[in-house]
């Protein structure tokens, strides 16, 4: 994140942290408040998810998110939707009231329209921040020669400002929720690995909660967010699960990334190996933000 951005990001995740806490303050469900929390970053355009989310080769905004119960592991997600501003609340409505856990492309809007939600024009999500943004990075690949379809994964220059969540309610269950537009300039139809479960986000109540977010191809190779869960459901603490999740992301295939996690016992974990990432948390006796945090 550039230094000029770093304000933004701080009062962005600290808007969601308020509209999380707001639904777990009422004794509303963790699955409630990830959803809440999500949709204020997929509306604030400082993030990579809904509106001001980065442009694929074709200048299109192309989202995926997905949302998970601790619980029940009901999940829901979309995938490559262009027409929804909101990819977190269709998400809710699969996992809510459909059999399936995934719909991609147009199917996935044609679900969120017959279930109430409404579509925008792909338009209505781009905005001139990111079609500059694109134009400049092509323009450099062109000139450079790179790959113009696949920027290096261990380029920690490019930002990821993919969102998520992690919450725990007052009957002890926990959820996760996590939403992208993915990475800049990737080939149209190319899915990360934020919507995957196990990969991007995950949640099960007997290990815990997880978003993920960084360079998707390595993530979802190593399925990170469910290998994090598996080392608390051994007995580890989310703080030296996220930490040694970075590690392996690291050691293993040279990724680069943030994790937010979350035990049902309600400790923390929250590591990246990038030079920053935003977060913010709330406990009933503390509540912190920032942007460096288990920075290498
Ligand atoms: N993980 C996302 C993806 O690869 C990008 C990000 O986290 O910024 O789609």
């Amino acid at each position: 994140m550039p230094d000029d951005m770093v304000d933004a990001h701080i009062h962005g995740v600290t808007n969601a942290l308020t509209a999380g806490w707001r639904v777990l303050e009422r004794g509303g469900t963790a699955l409630d408040a990830v959803e809440e929390a999500v949709v204020i970053m997929e509306d604030d355009e400082t993030f990579d998810a809904g509106r001001g989310s980065f442009l694929n080769r074709d200048g299109k905004v192309q989202l995926d998110a997905l949302i998970m119960d601790g619980a029940t592991l009901r999940a829901g997600g979309v995938g490559c939707v262009e027409r929804l501003r909101n990819p977190v609340r269709a998400a809710r409505k699969i996992l809510s009231e459909s059999p399936h856990v995934y719909f991609v492309a147009e199917g996935a809007e044609r679900f969120a329209a017959e279930h109430g939600i409404a579509l925008c024009k792909n338009e209505d999500l781009v905005i001139p921040r990111e079609v500059e943004r694109l134009r400049e990075y092509q323009a450099d690949a062109a000139q450079h020669g790179n790959d113009l379809f696949a920027p290096s994964s261990d380029d920690v220059t490019i930002s990821h400002d993919t969102v998520g969540a992690v919450a725990l309610d007052r009957a002890g269950n926990i959820a996760a929720a996590t939403s992208t537009g993915g990475t800049l300039n990737k080939a149209p139809g190319r899915l990360g690995d934020s919507s995957l479960i196990g990969c991007g986000c995950y949640a099960n109540n007997e290990s815990a909660a997880v978003s993920t977010t960084g360079w998707g191809e390595p993530i979802m190779k190593l399925v990170l967010a469910k290998w994090t869960a598996d080392r608390i459901q051994a007995g580890n603490l989310p703080e030296w699960s996220a930490q040694e999740a970075m590690n392996y992301l690291k050691q293993r295939l040279n990724g680069h990334g943030g994790i937010i996690v979350l035990n049902p016992e309600g400790h923390i974990g929250i590591a990246h190996n990038t030079p920053r990432m935003a977060w913010a948390y709330k406990t009933v006796k503390k509540q912190e933000a920032g942007i460096e945090r288990n920075a290498p």
